[in-house]
């Protein structure tokens, strides 16, 4: 495919009216109770299973049977337009099977990543654990080990992950660790923990301001030990890219930054759900409430935030798509991706506290979901690399020097 084009096909526009449909009938109405629940929205997400929303064959076939990239996208705005603590519940072991993906064989791909999600029966999580408490932007200052046993072909895990979505409940953990400490990010290799090995526990489960029907929490490792196959790309591999960066030759990028890269359109596309949700609901408020004797979309300044958050959201989907365009092809130049996450946080948290203002006091109670999406949309600013990380990315990208 050498021509972009926007104009979603058949079986793209197919998708994306049934991702619509189930968050409509299904997420939307369970959106409330489980962000007040703050718990892992356990039978939504068996729902999503059993049409097969939830699952390796729709990641399958969103990822892989779609040259143009925009599959992707397109279902995440939906899914995330009716919850995004639910989305992200549905969406978490994605992180997980991505981080197998980037560093796996493919035979490795193909044993643990449908483990990431089991079956609509048994339904199963993934996680990917990056973040550590001191080592958050700044992936090389990473401290959790990971050492080789020769005598048993085991590797052994020690540190503490934090801010894990699934954490401590997922059934398969792929975590990154360091196996060289002189090398930097550069010492780092990513390992899957299987289910039931001794010595992975949670931590403390976070409470937090939005998505709160993701579950979020640490990762406790101690004396983890896991075979040997379970290093994500083999020991051959590990030692030959270990040995080249030893000699000074360009390594490979980052294990973690890798999995970030190939998700950050994906990350926006969510944003701009959620961003949608608020404009919408603003939109119709508007047209309603009527003061002064007139609804309120009557006065230009209510109107104009209006166009505008309408403005925002197509301009940041256009960035999300052109970059998801992009990513497949393989034709990234100038951090695109990282542009397209940093303008939908931004256009999230923008939109959503417009429509707090078009609603007034209504949209400062939980009785209407306004309030909910603008806490929902901040954390578009900080995880998947925060906002300033992005600009970090990009002013090096289309500088071309060492940015600080
Ligand atoms: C709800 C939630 C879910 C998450 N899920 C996962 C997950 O599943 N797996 C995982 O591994 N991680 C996950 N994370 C972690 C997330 O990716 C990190 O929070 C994020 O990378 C930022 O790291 P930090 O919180 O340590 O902030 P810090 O890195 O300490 O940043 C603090 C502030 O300093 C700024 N800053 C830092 N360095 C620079 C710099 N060089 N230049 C300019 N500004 C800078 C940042 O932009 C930010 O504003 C999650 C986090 C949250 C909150």
């Amino acid at each position: 495919m050498s021509d972009p084009s926007f104009a979603l096909n058949d079986d793209q526009q197919q998708i994306q009216q049934w991702v619509h449909d189930f968050a409509r009938d299904v997420i939307r109405p369970a959106a409330q109770e489980w962000d007040e629940r703050e718990e892992f929205p356990w039978p939504v997400v068996q729902e999503a299973a059993k049409i097969g929303l939830y699952g390796w064959d729709f990641m399958a076939q969103a990822m892989m049977g779609d040259p143009t990239g925009l599959t992707m996208p397109v279902a995440l705005e939906e899914m995330f337009w009716g919850d995004a603590g639910i989305g992200l519940s549905i969406m978490g072991s994605a992180l997980a099977a991505a981080g197998i993906a980037a560093s796996g064989t493919s035979d490795q791909v193909m044993e643990w990543v449908p483990q990431c999600y089991g079956d609509a029966d048994d339904v199963k999580l993934g996680a990917f654990c990056s973040s550590e408490p001191d080592a958050g932007s700044d992936v090389a200052a990473m401290r959790t080990r990971a050492v080789y046993d020769e005598a048993t072909d085991e590797w052994v895990l020690n540190g503490t992950k934090t801010w894990i979505t699934n954490g401590g409940i997922a059934d398969i953990h792929v975590v990154v660790a360091v196996v060289d400490p002189e090398l930097g990010s550069k010492g780092h290799a990513s390992f899957v923990v299987p289910p039931g090995i001794k010595g992975l526990s949670q931590g403390q489960k976070f409470q937090k301001h939005g998505i709160r029907a993701s579950h979020t929490a640490e990762v406790i490792l101690e004396d983890v030990r896991i075979p040997g196959a379970c290093l994500l790309g083999g020991k051959e591999k590990l030692d030959e890219r270990l040995a080249r960066v030893r000699e000074g030759k360009p390594g490979n990028s980052q294990a973690a930054m890798q999995t970030f890269e190939a998700t950050r359109p994906a990350v926006g596309a969510q944003a701009i759900g959620i961003a949608r949700a608020a404009y919408e609901y603003s939109l119709d408020y508007a047209k309603e409430r009527v003061q002064f004797g007139r609804p309120i979309i009557q006065n230009q300044s209510i109107a104009f935030m209006l166009a505008d958050m309408a403005t925002e959201i197509d301009a940041a989907r256009m960035l999300v798509w052109r970059a998801a365009w992009l990513g497949k092809q393989r034709q990234f130049k100038h951090a695109e991706g990282s542009m397209a996450k940093l303008k939908a946080g931004r256009v999230a948290v923008w939109t959503t506290e417009r429509a707090m203002q078009i609603l007034g006091g209504y949209g400062y109670v939980t009785d209407y979901p306004v309030e909910r999406f603008h806490r929902d949309a901040k954390i578009y600013d900080i995880f998947e690399g925060t906002e300033q990380i992005q600009q970090l990315v990009i002013a090096r990208a289309i500088s071309g020097l060492r940015i600080e």
